[in-house]
């Protein structure tokens, strides 16, 4: 079970957990941050579902790199990851 809090520091695209809301505390302002694991631009590419689903699949295709892969973890699974999108971003099956 996922609370609206924590899901409000998840990274739409990617699942990534991030330090700063990347759509603020209410879930409606962006922060047009990037996010350094699958690279979009809070705001921008993942503003609906279907851009996030899309930009999602571009990034998996090209093979899920880090955009920093400095704050890579040394540890990092992309499926476990990958289970921490908030549901409603997730594809249809
Ligand atoms: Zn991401």
């Amino acid at each position: 079970m996922n609370n609206i809090n924590e899901d409000n520091h998840l990274c739409r695209v990617c699942g990534l957990y991030v330090e700063s809301s990347p759509w603020g505390d209410d879930g409606k302002c962006p922060t047009y941050e990037i996010c350094p694991c699958c690279g979009v631009e809070f705001g921008n590419e993942d503003y609906t579902i279907e851009s996030t689903i899309e930009y999602r699949i571009k990034w998996l295709n090209n093979g899920a790199k880090w955009f920093d892969c400095k704050d890579k973890p040394l540890y990092w699974v992309l499926e476990e990851q990958l289970k921490q999108i908030p549901r409603e971003y997730k594809q249809n099956p």
